[in-house]
């Protein structure tokens, strides 16, 4: 009898397929979850409630919108920001800027010729369970029944729910030289396969680490509270640290 990853029912419905890595973040057939592992419930609840803001907030907005990765539905995404929005165009290395109308003038005349973004997510929480839905998938997609194992229980609670005991954290990498370049040169077929990547990395004391690599970023999130971030070797800006 199916049962479902997240809340554990065995009577709710298993009808929908489910990415492990949506596809407005390139998650082709290869990141389709295999079957019976989340109940359309759990499924809706985080299509609807949490995918949505994660991937329109800073860094998924940003992926999607400067590297054109269209929507599902086949539409350029984009992202508001305080000076105006910004659109993909889905061609490498023009973006469309439509200017909030106190910036509309100086645009259009050309005093304006920089804009600034928040590179900040506005909702971290959302983020940080949009990762660790991803990770509990990928350990669910490598051993369906180790999943069910306790330790991964406030994770699931937390990315299902969003009620925690302690304070949760995600820890993000960009590598900006790398960025320009696919926002200009665009992405090949090889640089997606080979540098878009889902894995759980185990540290010292079994501690397992969600690990998600999109082409310029790695982001980490650790699959139970207990683990604290170690911050000594990591500088920013590369290294920037999120606590939720
Ligand atoms: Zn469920």
């Amino acid at each position: 009898m199916p049962k479902c990853i997240f809340c554990r029912s065995t009577a709710n419905g298993f009808t929908t397929r489910e990415h492990i890595l949506p596809e407005s973040l390139g998650g082709g057939d290869w990141a389709i979850l295999p079957g019976n592992l989340v109940c359309d419930e759990c499924q809706n609840r985080f299509g609807s409630e949490i995918e949505q803001q994660a991937l329109g907030d800073y860094p998924f907005s940003f992926f999607r919108t400067f590297l054109g990765i269209p929507t599902k539905k086949g539409k350029p995404p984009w992202f508001p920001s305080w000076e105006g929005v910004v659109r993909a165009s889905l061609r490498p290395s023009i973006i469309g800027y439509d200017p909030s109308p106190p910036f509309e003038e100086t645009t259009l005349t050309g005093k304006k010729t920089q804009m600034r973004l928040l590179a900040h997510p506005i909702k971290a929480n959302m983020i940080c369970r949009f990762l660790l839905k991803m990770g509990i998938e990928v350990v669910a997609a490598d051993d369906p029944e180790a999943v069910f194992d306790q330790k991964y229980d406030a994770s699931r609670h937390y990315a299902l729910t969003g009620q925690k005991e302690s304070s949760w954290w995600y820890l993000q990498c960009e590598d900006m030289a790398m960025a320009s370049h696919y926002i200009t040169q665009g992405v090949s077929f090889d640089e997606w396969a080979n540098n878009v990547k889902l894995d759980v990395i185990v540290i010292e004391d079994n501690a397992e680490i969600f690990h998600l690599r999109l082409l310029y970023m790695d982001i980490f999130v650790p699959l139970e509270p207990r683990i604290r971030p170690q911050l000594e070797e990591l500088k920013e800006p590369e290294y920037r640290l999120f606590v939720v």
